[in-house]
Parts: C-alpha cells; structure tokens; sequence
C-alpha cells in the first residue's frame, strides 16, 4: 500500500513527502483501511512502529468529514495516554498534522499548571491527547466536555491499567456517545487488557503486529 492510496488530503501528503517516509509501515497499512472505515481497533503493538500515525491520521480525515455536522467548543478526538511524556509526543506529532489541515490540538497533562491549558482549551480545540486524571479534573471544572467526541484513543492501554487509571478511563468513556469509533493499543495482551478492550469496543478488529 502507498501513501496516495490511503486517500488523504494533499496537505497530509505534502507532509508526509517531507519526512521522507518511503511507504507506509506495516502497522499503517494493516490499519488504515479499516479505521478509515468506521471500524473499531484494538491493536498489540509496541512504540515505534509507527502506531501513532496509524491512529492520528484517520482521526484528521474523521474530524473533516465531521466537520459541518458537529459544532461546538469540545474536543472531536481524544486520545488518552498513560504519561505526560508520551502525551506530549502524541500531541506535537498531532499538532503538526492537524495544524496543516486547520485543526487545533490540545495537551493536558498532570504535574504542571492548569492554567496554559485552559488558556488553549478557551481557544478551541478539535483533538486533545491527555493523560486521564487531568483530562477528568478538567471536564469537572467545565473547561471541556466529551459531548462532541465520536473518535476515542486509548493508547498503551495496559500501562494506563498498570498505574491504576481504570476509573478515570471509565468515567471518561462514560461521558462519551456510545456510537463512537474507539481504537485501543497496548504492548501486552493480559486478561485486564482484554477485558477493558471487550467492554470499551464494538465487534472490534484485532491486530498484532
Ligand atoms: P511511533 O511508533 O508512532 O512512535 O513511530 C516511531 C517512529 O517511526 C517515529 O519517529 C515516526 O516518525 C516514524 N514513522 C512513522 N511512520 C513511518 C513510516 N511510514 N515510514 C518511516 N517512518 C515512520
């Protein structure tokens, strides 16, 4: 599979021209196809295979086709992540493709002030990547809501479960349209992994790569 056949905007190529990537790796092009159309995706795969273009670009084609339905001042995409460092590397990779488009991400993360963030989240937002107990500290204080979010990532989901995020992970996904389309990734496949992806997914594909 080529880049071109993926379908994505000019913009999205243009930038993928300039980093050089010669085709897509195999994580992408496994999971492009079905993400792109509508499906649920629990994916096994480690950092660095490139997963984390795998979940964002659909996301911006996701929001785009959205676009003129939904109006609002939340997020449409959230992606959850167990860290502040693997947030924030989510985030700059998403800003950088979602600015190309248009679009606006947003990173909250724990450990640091809430203030920045709100600032950004009072500018507007299309996707946020957040580590889960600011995103929930956030939506309480009303600076966010989940009512437009129809794309949802849990990225190392098994790491998120390791250091207890469980019911943060829930009273998030609680708070969003069961309709959505959710993606969940983790390294390792153990009964709590797959328990959260069976509740949390709707006849979901599975992939190991
Ligand atoms: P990730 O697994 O998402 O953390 O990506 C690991 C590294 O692979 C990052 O430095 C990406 O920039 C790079 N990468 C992602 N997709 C491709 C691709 N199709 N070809 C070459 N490198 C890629």
């Amino acid at each position: 599979t080529s880049f071109q056949q993926a379908d994505f905007p000019e913009k999205i190529l243009e930038l993928i021209k300039e980093k050089e990537f010669e085709k897509p790796s195999p994580i992408q092009s496994q999971t492009w196809p079905m993400v792109m159309s509508g499906h649920d995706l629990v994916g096994v795969a480690r950092t660095g295979s490139g997963k984390t273009l795998s979940f964002l670009l659909p996301a911006i084609i996701h929001i785009q086709a959205q676009r003129e339905l939904a109006k609002g001042d939340g997020p449409v995409v959230v992606v959850l992540a167990p860290t502040r460092e693997l947030a924030l590397q989510i985030a700059e990779i998403s800003e950088e493709f979602s600015f190309s488009c248009d679009l606006k991400t947003v990173c909250l993360y724990g450990g640091a002030a809430r203030g920045p963030q709100i600032q950004l989240l009072r500018m507007g937002t299309h996707i946020i990547v957040a580590t889960p107990g600011r995103l929930i500290d956030l939506i309480e204080a009303n600076e966010t809501n989940m009512n437009r979010v129809t794309y949802l990532v849990l990225d190392e989901a098994d790491r998120m479960l390791d250091m207890g995020f469980e019911p943060q992970i829930r009273s998030i996904v609680e708070k969003i349209r069961e309709d959505r389309q959710t993606l969940l990734w983790s390294a390792t496949w153990p009964k709590e992994v797959r328990k959260l992806a069976s509740e949390l997914t709707n006849s979901s594909v599975r992939v190991n790569v």
